[in-house]
């Protein structure tokens, strides 16, 4: 037996997004360069209430901020409109004051449109909050928005992607759907890359998010955060840490994974902290870990990132 979960609408094409009609009573939270890049015009949403500050890697101490300064306002809906960061800080301020929750990504990566994950900073560590709560309602994917973003932006996000899909394919918690899902994501993404077709890229982010959202991700993104907190995005992170990993499990991913990572071209990564005590914290993802297809311990840990550490692709 397996359960789906994902949001009741999902509208998926170019101009999507531009086409739809959104509800004006609502709360609108983006990024700082939202209003400059075009997107409140284009989804016709100036009339809106809209907080543009969301930082990369939000805290919930930011989620508290909107509250204070909106939950008072009347809006029938939260409409996030961004990357994975935005997206995230939406979903969970709608959930907490119980609005109905419509999501945008103008980046394809995090699939947070459609996945019942929060990812914010809780004292300065990321933690991922899951609940059915958190789910959107209506869920927008316009691969319009992939035209205008840098190739930066596309290489953290694609890469997420990418790390999202084969980690949920080898998930512990997956299932003959979520399998599908990811393996077909994976196909799409990399396709999307080594072909430069962007739609492929759009598309596959959007399975993959139905995939490992619905299953986990494993000991690559629990790998990641202790670079995170150190600053490194979280794609470029995830670069080295879900290769490090997919090479412990034996994924049958890693060689293909290798791969994107080379065409993409990633600088390399090293921790400052500790790595016993990074591999403490690590110990404490469960979530992720439990999910692993092979067990852990801590001195694996420490091992595999000495080696993250010391790897140039
Ligand atoms: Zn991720």
């Amino acid at each position: 037996m397996f359960t789906i979960k994902q949001p009741s609408t999902i509208i998926f094409g170019k101009y999507s997004a531009r086409d739809y009609k959104l509800p004006k009573d609502s709360l609108v939270i983006t990024s700082k360069g939202a209003k400059s890049r075009g997107w409140i015009d284009y989804t016709n949403l100036s009339n809106a209430y809209i907080f543009d500050n969301v930082e990369p890697n939000p805290s919930i101490e930011a989620v508290e901020k909107i509250i204070d300064d909106f939950g008072l306002q009347s809006f029938s809906h939260v409409i996030g409109i961004g990357g994975g960061s935005s997206l995230d800080v939406a979903k969970f301020v709608a959930f907490k004051l119980r609005k109905r929750k419509i999501m945008i990504p103008t980046t394809f990566g995090s699939g947070s449109e459609v996945t019942r994950i929060s990812v914010l900073k809780v004292n300065g560590k990321k933690q991922s909050f899951h609940d059915d709560g958190i789910l959107a309602d209506i869920a927008i994917v316009d691969s319009f928005f992939i035209e205008d973003s840098s190739d930066e932006v596309i290489k953290n996000s694609t890469i997420d992607a990418c790390a999202q899909s084969t980690e949920g394919y080898d998930s512990k918690s997956g299932n003959i759907f979520t399998k599908f899902l990811c393996k077909k994501a994976f196909d799409l993404l990399e396709d999307g890359i080594l072909n430069n077709k962007k739609e492929n890229i759009v598309l596959g982010s959007l399975y993959a998010g139905l995939g490992f959202g619905n299953c986990s991700t494993t000991l690559g993104h629990a790998l990641s955060y202790v670079y995170s907190n150190e600053g490194y995005s979280h794609g470029h992170a995830l670069a080295f840490t879900t290769l490090a990993a997919h090479n412990f499990n034996q994924s049958i991913f890693y060689d293909r994974f290798l791969n994107i990572v080379k065409k993409l071209n990633f600088t390399k990564i090293s921790l400052k902290q500790n790595l016993d005590d990074a591999a403490e914290l690590i110990l404490t993802d469960r979530k992720h870990l439990d999910n692993n297809p092979k067990r852990v311990t801590k001195d694996e840990i420490v091992s595999l990132l000495s080696k993250v550490n010391s790897l140039t692709i």
